[in-house]
């Protein structure tokens, strides 16, 4: 049973994450959603009484403190983390900014840790706590013209698996996500950059996108959602270091 939880949905104002912070909210969890832009995260806190907004950057380790320090005193310690943020751009790798660089890992990479390293110790010790990451399938293959991307996620994928070790004795399980493409506006600004950069169609763009799906589809926001749903629930409690593929077979 997952009602009655606390949970922590990073990147929850938009995309993937408003989906899965509805997806737990109507699981009866109570959530907790962070992200930037405080007029998005209020626009789906008010989509459903369990969802409260809190400000923060992922990135600025203060930050995060000062948002586990209000959510917790509110509603309880943390008994979910998802670590959804993230951000992407793209280039040859031989034009790649370092500044773009820095921040795809800064966000991706560096970001889901201090995420989740502040619930470790309490999970710990309550011996109960399910931490999430949403990764890609670019954290378990390669793609070109987003290699700063690519390595974040396969960071992101190396970083669960080693909490995941480290926490199996504690009751604690530690897993990710990994979509393909999602129909989302991270999505929409992938298909205008190659319209921009190419020439081709917004059609073309997209075929293209799908290229690697056997099932030729772009996933939905929910579906992901649900398999986050599913890693809280107990019966997935012995499901732990698992990169579960949301891909339509693109990799497993
Ligand atoms: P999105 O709509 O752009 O969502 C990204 C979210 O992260 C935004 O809500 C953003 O909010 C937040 N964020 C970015 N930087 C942050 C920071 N420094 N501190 C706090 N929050 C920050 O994209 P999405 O498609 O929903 O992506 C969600 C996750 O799924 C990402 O990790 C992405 O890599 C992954 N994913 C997406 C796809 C896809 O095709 N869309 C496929 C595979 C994996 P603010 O800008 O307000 O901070």
């Amino acid at each position: 049973m997952i009602a009655g939880r606390h949970a922590l949905v990073t990147g929850g104002g938009s995309g993937v994450g408003r989906e899965i912070a509805l997806a737990l909210a109507e699981a009866d969890v109570a959530v907790t959603i962070c992200g930037r832009t405080a007029e998005a995260l209020e626009a789906v806190a008010s989509e459903h009484p369990h969802i409260h907004a809190i400000p923060a950057d992922i990135t600025d380790p203060e930050s995060v403190e000062r948002l586990y320090s209000q959510a917790e005193s509110e509603r309880g310690p943390f008994d979910i983390v998802v670590a959804n943020a993230g951000t992407a751009t793209s280039a040859p790798a031989a034009k790649t900014k370092l500044s773009d660089w820095k921040k795809t890992l800064d966000v991706n990479l560096t970001g889901s840790f201090l995420t989740v390293q502040p619930a470790l110790a309490g999970m710990a010790e309550r011996k109960a706590g399910r931490i999430i990451f949403i990764a890609s399938v670019a954290g378990l293959k390669g793609y070109g013209y987003v290699a700063p991307y690519v390595a974040s996620k396969h960071g992101v994928v190396g970083l669960m698996r080693a909490l995941a070790t480290e926490l199996a004795k504690t009751g604690v399980t530690v897993n990710a996500v990994c979509p393909g493409y999602v129909e989302t506006e991270m999505l929409q600004e992938s298909v205008a950059r190659i319209v921009e950069k190419t020439g081709r169609t917004e059609e073309e763009a997209r075929a293209s996108l799908l290229a690697g799906n056997p099932q030729k589809k772009f996933i939905q926001p929910d579906e992901v959602a649900s398999a986050v749903v599913w890693l809280c629930s107990k019966g997935a409690g012995s499901v732990n270091g698992q990169a579960v593929s949301i891909s339509g077979g693109e990799t497993w």
